[in-house]
């Protein structure tokens, strides 16, 4: 493979990562091991489009074996039957582990997916250590309810009969997780550190664009020695390949994913077989709500921010602002006005003043245009932004903040996953019709609303059909806050206590005394 020309000031540990010769292996069992078909896919930097790395294109097969190493680990119990108190020891040690390894973690990332490597160690890399840490918690605190019952006995009820009843909450075996490169080691971390608390083991595949962080995370927590081979295992490859075969193997126990809606629906499809429990964290389409009441600039700043961060790759996107029209001009002025002033650049540039990378990979940039000139030709106007530029290898689109748009229009019906902001002046009192706009979309993931008003802010908190309703701020998230879909947005929720429902099954036990 070719050397990588490295002209950014990388940690050593980045360097020795990513320079080698030899592509990233699987990890199965243990061991890092080739694909069995020998083949690999390249990984690029997405500012230059230059090759930073090959890896191992794993298949059926090897997904197979890695399956069979999760099974068995599962039934000897080396993980799933620990104290959970050694469980959450070992969960603590390795989100001290990983937080020792941020600089490089968030280096790694950056170069990965395009994204800001100070956002990166800054949101990235820290939440993810402290979901690890959240879930250390969560080891010891999976509790089942001992339940007072009527108890039918032979069709008879028997109110004196003497039965005590009790749910066991116990790990619902080997799960596979199937995640995106928007946030690649927070993903991961999403994943794996729940099912872990929960005593599951785990069959992982990250996103073939951004495969890296998910692989240097486990040579990590590899090194470290706690966890009993089999646990953990990590095939990279290309989602028909190596996706496919964990949503249809018939021996996991339960498949977790995130992504887009349209691969959420074939993994629902394929789980049929073995009716694998599933639970999807899938697109967005957030509305940004601003009421007359509330204070602007803030909300000018929390707008911006909720669309622009991670270069609108998230999920929760606050992508449809519906800006009240006594303050629609104000609003939609400051976003542009932010807009035009984001510097764009290489992620790793950061510290020369570069605020948002590039777009993940090409084919995201050319989706991404495709919608803006969709969105041109179907009439709204462009009030920033709009253009983009990929000749010299990067995929970079700059803000974009459109008006005279309207919810007929397919880039205000469709997940954009870039930098760009439709708006729509409400021209309504009336908090149901306001509510019915915004949940005028097939997505329901997250919402903001901005206004002073406390009754309004509550009123439409309850109004919006969606998994996460922010009040005065955008994208905030917290490990111990349930998030997740409503509608086409997905099913199941990650992180806090309802997360564990996603990795258990309850089981009810009753005794005849
Ligand atoms: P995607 O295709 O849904 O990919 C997500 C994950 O699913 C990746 O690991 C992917 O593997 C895998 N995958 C793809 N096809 C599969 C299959 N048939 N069976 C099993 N797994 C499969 O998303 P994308 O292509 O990366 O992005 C497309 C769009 O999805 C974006 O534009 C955005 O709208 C949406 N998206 C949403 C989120 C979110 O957080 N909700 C995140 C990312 C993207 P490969 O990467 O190897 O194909
Ligand atoms: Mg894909």
């Amino acid at each position: 493979m070719e050397a990588l020309k490295i002209d950014y000031d990388l940690n050593t540990n980045v360097e020795k990562f990513i320079v080698t010769n030899q592509a990233k292996q699987l990890f199965i069992n243990g061991n890092w091991v080739d694909s069995k078909s020998g083949k690999t896919f390249d990984v690029e930097d997405p500012a230059t489009g230059k090759k930073i790395a090959s890896c191992a294109a794993g298949d059926e097969k090897d997904v197979d074996l890695a399956v069979k190493a999760a099974r068995n680990a599962f039934e000897t119990g080396s993980w799933s039957k620990m104290a959970p108190n050694e469980k959450g020891k070992i969960l603590w040690k390795l989100s001290d582990i990983i937080e020792e390894h941020a600089q490089e973690l968030a280096q790694l990332e950056a170069l990965d997916n395009g994204k800001s490597v100070v956002v990166a160690g800054v949101a990235d890399v820290p939440l993810a250590v402290d979901l690890f840490r959240y879930m250390a918690g969560m080891a010891t605190k999976l509790e089942g309810q001992t339940i007072p019952g009527s108890f039918l006995v032979n069709n008879t009820l028997s109110p004196g009969a003497q039965f005590h009843s009790y749910t066991l909450r116990e790990p619902i075996g080997v799960v596979g997780q199937i995640i995106p490169w928007n946030f690649p080691l927070l993903m991961a971390s999403w994943k794996i550190a729940p099912a872990l608390a929960a005593g599951c083991t785990v069959v992982l595949k990250p996103a073939e664009q951004t495969p890296l962080s998910a692989l240097r995370l486990t040579e990590i927590i590899n090194d470290s020695g706690l966890l009993p081979e089999g646990v953990l295992n990590i095939i990279t490859g290309l989602g028909e390949e190596a996706g496919a075969p964990i949503a249809s193997h018939p021996d996991i126990d339960k498949v977790a994913f995130t992504g887009s809606t349209e691969v959420g629906k074939l993994i629902t499809k394929a789980s049929a077989g073995n009716l694998k429990k599933v639970t999807l964290e899938l697109g967005g389409k957030s509305p940004a709500i601003v009421f007359p009441d509330a204070d602007i600039d803030a909300a000018i700043q929390g707008v911006a921010s909720g669309i622009f961060f991670n270069h609108g790759q998230t999920c929760c996107a606050g992508s449809r602002l519906f800006a009240h029209e006594k303050v629609y001009e104000k609003v939609t002025e400051g976003v542009a006005e932010i807009a035009k002033n984001i510097k764009v650049g290489p992620g790793m540039h950061d510290k020369d003043g570069s605020q948002m990378g590039p777009l993940v990979s090409n084919e995201q940039y050319e989706k991404v245009v495709g919608y803006m000139e969709s969105g041109k030709n179907d009439g709204a106007e462009c009030l920033v932004g709009g253009t983009h530029d990929n000749s010299k290898g990067g995929h970079f689109v700059h803000p974009t903040v459109f008006s005279k748009t309207n919810a007929d229009m397919k880039f205000v019906k469709e997940e954009i996953f870039g930098p760009v902001l439709t708006t729509q002046k409400i021209t309504d009192d009336d908090l149901n019709n306001i509510a019915s706009e915004a949940n005028n979309t097939e997505f329901g993931l997250a919402a903001s609303v901005w206004s002073k008003d406390i009754s309004t802010a509550h009123k439409m908190a309850s109004k919006i059909k969606a998994g996460t309703v922010w009040i005065n701020c955008h994208n905030v998230f917290d490990s111990a806050l349930p998030f997740g879909g409503y509608k086409q947005s997905g099913n199941g929720r990650e992180m806090g206590f309802e997360c564990m429902d996603n990795y258990l099954e309850t089981k009810a036990v009753t005794v005849n005394l």
